[in-house]
Order: structure tokens, then C-alpha cells, then sequence
């Protein structure tokens, strides 16, 4: 680019968030795409985070919330799990880029010698970057919403608002769009909502020469007809584009508020877009489903982060997907790996219908999660194992059944005379069609197997009869693996290999056939579950767990 005019039949809404963080940006940017699509419309989404990271791999999920991981590999922002749940919408590495990316580029051009000897600056390289980036978008859907991270105020968030601001100038008004999320508060002392902290916000932006289009207003009641006057006359925005986003139940409920409140009709109005009436009731009997479950369901899941549910975010929601499969409420209770390795029983565990160790790095707490196994192996409760939680079914299988007694993952213990889990040296890689090869010493990032993998169920186990189909495509993200040297061993005391890479090397799947259902996969299911189509294996899941409930 970037003077000339890019002329593309795509349009582009731009959502920044005002006064604090936690207003739920990346729901209503995921929400305003379902919206778009119950329209008949394309969409695409991009998260522009600010902070120096590269990207959010290597990011404690306790700061950040978990990293989620898209079918070409991309470790990225857990609003990426809002957007494909909410829409069609397939995310990959162009679909998010953080300061640290752009930096990362620009300076890597400028070692290159690609600036020519010209002063490298902010304006326009750093922006004329990040306009780049948001132009992969262009022609691939009808609308691309872009979601720019952090709050209005933030120094670090500078260069893409000023992107943004640019770009608009570039595409022109009715091609883009520009909405703001923000905060109107009910102070009780005063009895009241207050509008002042939205003044403020969009004085703000207007000082960086933006003038937000739309207001989405976090409340916790409906935005009065005046209140709504006040917040336009201060802010330049139209009263019919003042928008109440309410606090609500179920985060699936947003699209039918937002509908209600007039903001997709506002959208085309103002991009000047022609559709037909929204396909707004399969939302509307999705919400129904939610609040009225005739089942109730206790799942228990074994982790690390126990106190942060944004660390778990995708298992959570898959989880209630499950749960809408079966009419049920899922009543989820994070029990401490930490605690339940401390007091070497699994006593708190009583009570769950359903057990589910997670994925997760790291030693802390794996004895804990090995006694979760064992209890819901020993006590016949469903048991659903996801990355680590697989690789730890198969250590407490080869401990307690197979009578491998110092049985171990590598990761955690490297003189273990029976390494079930191990880091495979050589092996050929599906995705990138290239035999790869990792060892202790190789890069922290570098070794993760990361992406969409293809895996071939075996007929007659949990797998099959959940996905009802013989290859299937799962996103992964680990470096240790079963060790195919003592696969033989493991079968023949009983354990099911149900799945496995189309070479039959890596195996994906591991179950008991002696078990009411009792499943571990090596990849996330987590990544892929909709609440319009929840994925087979949490389906199934639930539905063990309430059969189970039905019986005791
Ligand atoms: N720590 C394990 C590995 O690296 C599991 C990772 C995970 O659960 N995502 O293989």
C-alpha cells in the first residue's frame, strides 16, 4: 500500500473497547458476525493484540486466558475461540497479530536492508504493517470485523488506532465502521447510571481522530430512551445507534439482544449493505435449550488453573454444549490437581458424574490428576482425558493394570525404566508433510506438535460410535507422545488404541473396553465445539455422565 486506495468488495467494522478491560469485545465482535451470517452474509475476523509478545504461546494462560490453537498451527487469542464458535468462520495465523508480530516484521525488513536506508518510524512503517495485515482480509468474505485488544487510553494500543484511523480514510466511509464498546455504570449510592465514563471514552478517541459509528453500552439494565439521548448528544452518535448490551445468563444470548436492540440493521444501514431478514430462531430456541434443561449434571475437572475459567475457556464452553446435546446443565466444579496430590485421596471427588482431566504443562500437580484417573477407572465414572489427561490415563493404566510400576511421562520423569509418554525423536508430520525431528534440547516453542492432524478411528470403540466416521481432523498442541515400543505391552493387558495418525505411529485415542466410558485423546476436541453443533466427543461425554447419574 499504502496511498492507493485499496479497492476490495470486502467491508470492515472495527471494534475498540472503552473505560476498562473485561467488557466482552470478542463477544460482541463474534456476535455481531453470527448476526451477519444469519443474514446470508461472509464473514472473517482479526484480533490486533498490543502487547510485545509474538504471540500467545508462550503466555501463562493465568494472565492471558487460554491460547487457542487453529488448524494451521497458530497459537492465538481465546477471542478466536469466540469467533468460530459464534460463526463459520475458520481462524488462522492472519487472523491475529499482536505488536510484537508487526514489530518483529518491520524490524526483520529493516536488518533486510528493504527500507533502503530510509529512518524507520512508527508512521508510516509500523502502521503501514498493520494495514498490510488487516488487508489479507480484503476479498476473502463480505464483512471482516477486526477486534483491536486492550482499552481506549492505552499508550501500546496507539499505532493501530492510528492504522485503523487510516484505514478508514483509505476504504472510505461506507466501507467501513467503526464501534465502540464501553461502560455505563449504576453507581448505587447515587441510585443511578452514570454516562460520564462513555463521555470520556469517546473523547478520547476522538482526540486520536476517530469518531465511533456505533456504541455497544455494557449495562446491567436496558438503557432508558434518555439516557440514550444524553450518551449521543455528548458523544456524536445518533441515539439509534446507541446500543444497551445488556448483562445476560448465557453468553449465546447476546446475538438475539443485539438483534433486539437494532444493531444489525443499523450495521447494513450504515455499510450500506442490502440483505434479507435474519435467520435469527435457530439462536432463539439455542437460548431456549439453555434455560430450560430437564437434566443436571456434576462434572469434575482435575486442573492447574483451577480459579481462573478463562485458562479453560473452550473446555468450558464445550462442556455446555455437551450439555445442551443432552437437554442438560452442566454444574462444573474445578477441583485442585495441587490439593488432591497433597491429601492422596480423591475424596473431593465425590459427587461428580463425569471426571475430566485437562490438558496442561508441567510437573506441579500430576500426581493429583494420576489419582483422578484412578478413581474414575476404579470407580467406573466416565472419564474424558484431553493432551495431558490422555497421556496420564495411560500412565495410571500401565501403573495399576499393566504393572509397569514406575511408569511415567518423560516429561516428568526421565529415568523411568517405562517411558509410556516420551518425546519421539523422528517422526512424520501430516500437516506439513515433513518428517520432523525433536529432542530435549530443541527450541521451547520449536517442538510442540501443533495444528489440525488427521487420525483413523477403529470401528466398535467410543470414538467411532461418537463421530460416526472413520477419519477425523483434531487441532493438537504437545511435545510428548505414546511410545509406540510399548503399545503392544499396554494392548494386550487391555488397553484400546482407537485412534490413530494414518501411519499408525502416533496415537491419537486410547480407551477401556471394560468401562462405561472411559476415553483419552491426544489432541483438544475443545477447539473445535459449537453450540450449534457441539462436538461429538463432549456429546458423548455428558451423555455417559448422565447415565451414570441416572443409576446411582
Ligand atoms: N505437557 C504435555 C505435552 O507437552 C501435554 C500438553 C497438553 O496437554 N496440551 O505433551
Amino acid at each position: 500500500m499504502n496511498s492507493s486506495k485499496p479497492s476490495t468488495r470486502t467491508k470492515f467494522i472495527f471494534i475498540t473497547g472503552g473505560v476498562l478491560s473485561s467488557l466482552g469485545k470478542g463477544l460482541a465482535a463474534a456476535s455481531i458476525g453470527a448476526l451477519l451470517e444469519s443474514r446470508g452474509l461472509s464473514v472473517t475476523f482479526q484480533k490486533l493484540d498490543p502487547y510485545i509478545n509474538v504471540d500467545p504461546g508462550t503466555m501463562n494462560p493465568f494472565q492471558h486466558g487460554e491460547v487457542f490453537v487453529t488448524d494451521d498451527g497458530a497459537e492465538t487469542d481465546l477471542d478466536m475461540g469466540h469467533y468460530e464458535r459464534y460463526t463459520n468462520a475458520v481462524m488462522a495465523q492472519k487472523n491475529n497479530y499482536t505488536s510484537g508480530r508487526i514489530y518483529y516484521s518491520v524490524i526483520s525488513k529493516e536488518r533486510r536492508g528493504e527500507y533502503l536506508g530510509g529512518t524507520v518510524q512508527v508512521i508510516p512503517h509500523i502502521t503501514d504493517e498493520i494495514k498490510n495485515a488487516i488487508l489479507q482480509l480484503a476479498d476473502t468474505v463480505d464483512v471482516a470485523i477486526i477486534e483491536i485488544g486492550g482499552t481506549i487510553g492505552d499508550i501500546e494500543g496507539l499505532p493501530f488506532l492510528e492504522a485503523i484511523r487510516q484505514f478508514r480514510f483509505d476504504v472510505g466511509r461506507n466501507n467501513s465502521l467503526f464501534i465502540h464498546v464501553t461502560l455505563v455504570p449504576y453507581i448505587k449510592t447515587a441510585g443511578e447510571v452514570k454516562t460520564k465514563p462513555t463521555q470520556h471514552s469517546v473523547k478520547e478517541l476522538r482526540a486520536i481522530g476517530i469518531q465511533p459509528d456505533i456504541l455497544l453500552c455494557r449495562t446491567q439494565s436496558v438503557l432508558t430512551k434518555s439516557l440514550k439521548e444524553k450518551i449521543a448528544l455528548f458523544t456524536n452518535v445518533p441515539t439509534d445507534a446507541v446500543i444497551t448490551a445488556k448483562d445476560v445468563k448465557s453468553i449465546y444470548e447476546v446475538p438475539v439482544l443485539f438483534h433486539k436492540e437494532g444493531l444489525d440493521d443499523k450495521i447494513l444501514e450504515l455499510l450500506n449493505i442490502w440483505t434479507g431478514a435474519p435467520k435469527i430462531k435457530p439462536w432463539e430456541d439455542l437460548i431456549k435449550k439453555i434455560k430450560n434443561p430437564k437434566h443436571n449434571v456434576v462434572i469434575g475437572i482435575i486442573g492447574k488453573y483451577v480459579d481462573l475459567t478463562e485458562s479453560y475457556k473452550s473446555l468450558h464452553e464445550s462442556l455446555v454444549h455437551g450439555g445442551i446435546a443432552n437437554d442438560a446443565k452442566v454444574e462444573l466444579r474445578y477441583v485442585s490437581a495441587d490439593d488432591l496430590e497433597e491429601s492422596g485421596s480423591a475424596d473431593a471427588l465425590a459427587g461428580c458424574q463425569g471426571i475430566l482431566v485437562p490438558g496442561g504443562f508441567g510437573k506441579r500437580g500430576v500426581e493429583g490428576k494420576i489419582l483422578a484417573v484412578n478413581y474414575a477407572r476404579t470407580n467406573r465414572i466416565p472419564y474424558f482425558g484431553i493432551c495431558l489427561g490422555m497421556q496420564l490415563a495411560v500412565v495410571e493404566f500401565a501403573r495399576n493394570v499393566a504393572g509397569m510400576e514406575d511408569a511415567h511421562s518423560t516429561e516428568f520423569d526421565k529415568k523411568t525404566t517405562h517411558p509410556v509418554i516420551y518425546l519421539m525423536k523422528e517422526w512424520y508430520d501430516f500437516r506439513t508433510k515433513q518428517v520432523q525431528v525433536r529432542d530435549e534440547t530443541s527450541d521451547m516453542g520449536g517442538t510442540l506438535r501443533l495444528g489440525s492432524y488427521p487420525c483413523n478411528l477403529h470401528k466398535s470403540t467410543f470414538a467411532y460410535s461418537a463421530y460416526a466416521q472413520k477419519e477425523i481432523h483434531e487441532r493438537h498442541r504437545h511435545r510428548y507422545e505414546f511410545n509406540p515400543d510399548l503399545r503392544e505391552e499396554l494392548v494386550a493387558k487391555g488397553l484400546v488404541i482407537s485412534g490413530a495418525s494414518p501411519d499408525n505411529t502416533l496415537v491419537e485415542i486410547i480407551e477401556l473396553a471394560d468401562h462405561p466410558w472411559f476415553l483419552g485423546c491426544q489432541f483438544h476436541p475443545e477447539f473445535k465445539s459449537k453450540p450449534m453443533k457441539p462436538h461429538p466427543l463432549f456429546r458423548e461425554f455428558i451423555k455417559a455422565a448422565l447415565a451414570y447419574s441416572q443409576e446411582q
